[in-house]
């Protein structure tokens, strides 16, 4: 099954898209993950993509679009895949269906009052890239699940944030008619717990 999971940032498109993946034996592949580890290695692909992101600004088109078209030749996509964060433009769209057209695309919403707690909050384990709000952690700086350290990304403090969900609004949000007009959108309530909303995009995938 080829899946894509949309979003505002902090929606837990990540969290979801980890248990999904593994649920129907489909790689995860998130676009903000493959930057950070691009940027990590220092490759150029990471270097440019760096400043966008610290700005909480998109990745340009062309730079998104070569770099899922490689990934999605690869072997291990042949049965399907489940994208996180891509696409995230109405010219990211159009590229994929002419490439690797989804059959479904789950909109997980939540209101962005929310939003802003949700990714304030938000740390990340640098060994397995699990995210856990600070809410929940008992132990502030190590992974509940591997030990790794956790961290607090750059582009999820607060002057980036609110840049982030404007680019959401403008350019992204707009998929969602996209998509609704193909007929293959399925519309996730994101402000129930984690495991009711992994539950419910189970079911409207049957
Ligand atoms: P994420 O981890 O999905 O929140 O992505 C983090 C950042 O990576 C975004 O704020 C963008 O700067 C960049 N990025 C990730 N996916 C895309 C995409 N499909 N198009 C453009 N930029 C992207």
């Amino acid at each position: 099954m080829k899946l894509i999971f949309l979003g505002p940032p902090g929606a837990g498109k990540g969290t979801q898209a980890t248990g999904v993946s593994s649920h129907l034996r489909v790689p995860h592949i998130s676009t903000g993950d493959m930057f950070r580890s691009a940027i990590k290695n220092q490759t150029p692909t990471g270097l440019e993509a760096k400043r966008y992101m610290d700005a909480g600004q998109l990745v340009p088109d062309s730079v998104v679009i070569a770099m899922v078209k490689e990934r999605l030749a690869m072997p291990d996509c042949e049965n399907g895949y489940l994208l996180d964060g891509f696409p995230r433009t109405v010219e990211q769209a159009e590229a994929l269906e002419k490439f690797a057209a989804p059959d479904a695309v789950v909109d997980i919403e939540v209101p962005d009052e929310m939003l802003v707690d949700r990714l304030t909050g938000r740390r990340v384990c640098a060994t397995c890239s699990g995210t856990f709000h600070i809410s929940k952690l008992a132990e502030e700086k190590l992974c509940p699940v591997c030990g790794g350290e956790l961290y607090q990304r750059d582009d999820d403090k607060p002057a980036t944030i609110s840049n982030r969900l404007n680019v959401y609004h403008e350019q992204t949000a707009p998929l969602i008619g996209y998509y609704a007009g193909l007929g293959r959108l399925k519309r996730i309530d994101g402000n129930a717990r984690p495991e009711d909303v992994f539950q419910n995009i189970l079911s409207s995938l049957e």
